[in-house]
């Protein structure tokens, strides 16, 4: 003799792990739909910053982060062509060198990336970090520039003391 009982339970034991996998595999769809949109609002806030910033910069002044999101497309000669993932701007990056700071560079042409002189660039950046001119002569002899703020010497005579930030 089998009791109603035994078939309510026994269909529960069919039933539950089947409405359990029903309602696991939902809840799963909501936390996978819930993490795709968390993405997309990130991606919405993480929006690269390529066209706010100068033209050349110190790496360390740029957002962290910056070299590791960019995608590595040449390396050169202690220099390599990254572009970003979201707008595509292509940016020259010094190799990691201990004794210098690195320099990203704004490339606008893919062609001369490695060939263009970025040494005004990298001139006007040491003075920025130096904080502009002096309304004091450069002491190099028959030097008749400025001399740079906190140095006896104008940018050029710094820049060719091999003086970099
Ligand atoms: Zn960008
Ligand atoms: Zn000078």
């Amino acid at each position: 003799m089998v009791s109603a009982g035994f078939f309510e339970s026994g269909l529960a034991s069919v039933v539950s792990p089947l409405f359990y996998l029903q309602s696991l595999s939902k809840y799963y769809k909501t936390v996978i739909f819930a993490e795709i949109w968390k993405h997309n609002q990130g991606g919405e806030r993480m929006k690269c910053q390529c066209s706010d910033l100068p033209d050349a910069f110190y790496l360390d002044e740029g957002s962290r982060g910056f070299a590791e999101g960019l995608k590595r497309e040449i390396s050169g000669n202690w220099i390599w062509l990254g572009s970003c993932p979201s707008c595509g701007q292509l940016w020259a990056l010094d190799e990691w060198d201990k004794y210098q700071d690195q320099v990203v560079t704004r490339v606008n042409n893919r062609e001369t990336w490695n060939v263009a002189d970025t040494t005004n660039l990298r001139k006007q950046l040491l003075l920025k970090s130096r904080g502009g001119l002096t309304d004091t002569n450069c002491i190099w002899a028959g030097c008749t520039a400025k001399a740079v703020k906190g140095v006896v010497f104008c940018l050029d005579h710094l820049w060719n003391a091999g003086t970099r930030r």
